[in-house]
Parts: C-alpha cells; sequence; structure tokens
C-alpha cells in the first residue's frame, strides 16, 4: 500500500530523518517508536505531504505521491492535542470530515463504539482528558482514511488510561482492517498497537520487524536498552540448553541454535519464572 523510499529531510545541518524506507501492507499497523526528537513527526509530515523530502519518495500502490498535495492524499492524521472543534458539539465533531445523508448516524455509530454513546449533544470543552481523545480517534476513524496516521495520541493521558486505549484502537483497527501509523515514544504502546515496528534514533531507522523479533532480538544495544532493563549472558549451546556466565537457561523456542554455538542471551526480568 505505503512505500517510503530513501527519505530525508534535513533542518541546516541536523538530519531530522535520515534514509528512511518501509513498506506497509494493506490493513497493517506500523508503529514508529523512538525517543523524543528522534524525528518521528517529521517523517510523518513527509508521508502526508505537510513537508516536502530533502530526497526520497512516498508511494501509494506503485504511485509516487510527490505532486499530490496533502488535502489529496486522503490520509487521516491524528495528533496528541486533540484538536477538537471547541464550536462543535461530540457529534458533529465526528461527523465534521463526514458528507451525505447518514452522516449523522454514521457518527453516532462510531461514538458508539468508542464507548461514546450519549455524547452526541456535549459540549466539547466538558470533556475528560480521556473521553476528548476517544472523540477525537472517533473523528478520526469515521471518514475511514484510506491510511490513518496517529502522532502520540495518548501522550497527554495516564498509564492505565492508554493501556486501555490501546487496546481498543488496535481492536477497531483490526476490525475496520484500517492501515495505520501509529507514533510514540512509549514502549508499552507500541508493543500493544504494532503488527510492524519502526524503531528510530537520531534520524534513522534501527529496526524494522515485527514486535517480537524487536523484543527478543533487538538490531543494537541501543534497541535493547531502550526496551527496558535486560541482562546479558554469554554461554554455549549444550544437548539440555544454555550454559552461562548467569546459570543454565532452557534454550529459547524458536531459535535455530546448534550445539557448541557461542551465543549471548538476553535476559528480561518479565521473561524468568521461579520454580
Ligand atoms: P519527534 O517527533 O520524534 O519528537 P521531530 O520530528 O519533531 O521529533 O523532530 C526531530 C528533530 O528535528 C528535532 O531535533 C527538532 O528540533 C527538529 N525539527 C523539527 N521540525 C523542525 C523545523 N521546522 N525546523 C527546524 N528543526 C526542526
Ligand atoms: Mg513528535
Amino acid at each position: 500500500m505505503l512505500q517510503a523510499q530513501h527519505l530525508t529531510k534535513t533542518f541546516g545541518s541536523l538530519a531530522a530523518v535520515a534514509d528512511i524506507s518501509f513498506d506497509l501492507l494493506a490493513g497493517q499497523t506500523l508503529a514508529i517508536l523512538g525517543p523524543s526528537g528522534c524525528g518521528k513527526s517529521t517523517l510523518l509530515a513527509l508521508l502526508a505531504g505537510l513537508v516536502r523530502p530533502d530526497s526520497g519518495s512516498v508511494l501509494w500502490e506503485g504511485q509516487p505521491l510527490d505532486d499530490t498535495p496533502t488535502h489529496r492524499r486522503n490520509f487521516g492524521l491524528m495528533f496528541q492535542d486533540y484538536a477538537l472543534f471547541p464550536h462543535l458539539n461530540v457529534a458533529d465533531n465526528v461527523a465534521f470530515g463526514l458528507h451525505g445523508p447518514d452522516k449523522h448516524r454514521a457518527a453516532a455509530n462510531m461514538l458508539a463504539r468508542l464507548d461514546l454513546a450519549g455524547f452526541e449533544k456535549r459540549d466539547v470543552q466538558t470533556l475528560s482528558g480521556g473521553e476528548a481523545q476517544r472523540v477525537a480517534l472517533a473523528r478520526a476513524l469515521a471518514p475511514r482514511p484510506r491510511l490513518l496516521m496517529l502522532d502520540e495520541p495518548l501522550g497527554a493521558l495516564d498509564r492505565a488510561l492508554r493501556e486501555q486505549l490501546t487496546a481498543e484502537l488496535r481492536g477497531l483497527l483490526g476490525e475496520f482492517g484500517q492501515t495505520a501509523i501509529y507514533v510514540t515514544h512509549d514502549q508499552q504502546e507500541a508493543f500493544g498497537i504494532a503488527d510492524q515496528l519502526l524503531v528510530m534514533q537520531n534520524g534513522r531507522a534501527i529496526q524494522l520487524a515485527d514486535p517480537e523479533t524487536v523484543y527478543r532480538h533487538p538490531a543494537t544495544d541501543w534497541v535493547r536498552r531502550f526496551l527496558g532493563p535486560a541482562r546479558l549472558a554469554s554461554g554455549r549451546v549444550a544437548a539440555d540448553g544454555i550454559h552461562t556466565d548467569l546459570g543454565w537457561w532452557p534454550a529459547p523456542p524458536g531459535d535455530a541454535l546448534h550445539m557448541g554455538d557461542e551465543v549471548t542471551l538476553l535476559v528480561r526480568a518479565e521473561g524468568v519464572r521461579k520454580r
């Protein structure tokens, strides 16, 4: 569906986005994960056509979008600051991007899907942060854009609410077959939503893989540390498992290991059980 090819954007001497390429398949969610300032929002702006790349290209179904302006790309965008229209009520906010006689029914359905039935007439300024973000999600999803891009959409919410909304959003995206890009600096959110994960550092794509691969086989030491506390143990594969300087460990399932291999074992606290 979407292809990013060698996208690069510099601001002065800073390479905010440096030679980033990826493909996104229809119906999949790509999470872009990296610390603040690593270039995530700039990458989204390049994809949306809000910023022109210095080099590289964005393609949709094989067609370059270089000359397609933002409003004709049919991409939806949602940001952390909900940007709800303060003068419109909840239903009119959600119906804003919709057309035709059924638009209010479609808006009401979408609100119901986000547990907001009965909120139609509410003034958006009376909503809690979590409710406002649900309305913003409903508004972003309602027009069914061919690509939905979410830039740290839950960043202002507390941890419990973020977890709940991440799970709900993943369910909705899957159910709608919505192709999406989800930008966050939060590892848990990224792992909670992603089919594919792009890890960014200083404008570069450090790793592009499915979440399990990133978790189990981080491409660099930096990625490993960014994903949370873990110990490395060097060892050797034996018939009964792996013997390391941190003791004996069973061989991780799914990895092609051979007797006598020298290996480095990545041990995460949540992967260890007492017995
Ligand atoms: P992120 O979204 O990952 O926090 P950004 O894409 O917003 O990162 O920014 C990446 C880098 O590019 C930052 O160092 C930021 O200061 C810089 N940057 C972003 N936009 C501009 C701009 N319009 N002019 C100059 N520098 C910018
Ligand atoms: Mg950003």
